[in-house]
């Protein structure tokens, strides 16, 4: 793997790329990145795109939330659907934190 010392792109390769498809760095602006840095970024990359998914998943749960809240049928829906606001907001703030852990210890690329 290799990382653009620019923007911190990450690369997955024998070589670095010509330049940077994200900033259009040259290639010697890349640095190869340790193999224990590297095996960090593999094992978390299921992790990572798992959170990223919970946090889509959650986004369309408080979506259905909201319109719940907005029907206001009686009582007992709204406890459910105020409930369900509530959990979606937490589960997402919690996995954004987590992500940012995750990029704060290059288990992220
Ligand atoms: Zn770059």
């Amino acid at each position: 793997m290799w990382q653009c010392s620019v923007c911190g792109y990450i690369h997955d390769g024998t070589e670095a790329p010509e330049q940077c498809p994200k900033c259009g760095a040259p290639r010697e602006k890349f640095v190869e990145i340790t193999t224990e840095a590297a095996n960090l970024v593999q094992r978390a990359r299921l992790t990572n795109q798992l959170l990223v998914s919970l946090m889509s998943m959650v986004e369309g749960l408080g979506s259905l939330a909201d319109k719940g809240i907005k029907d206001n049928l009686d009582p007992g829906c709204m406890k459910i659907f105020s409930y369900t606001k509530r959990v979606a907001a937490e589960i997402r703030q919690m996995a954004k934190a987590e992500i940012q852990i995750h990029v704060q210890k290059g288990k992220w690329g």
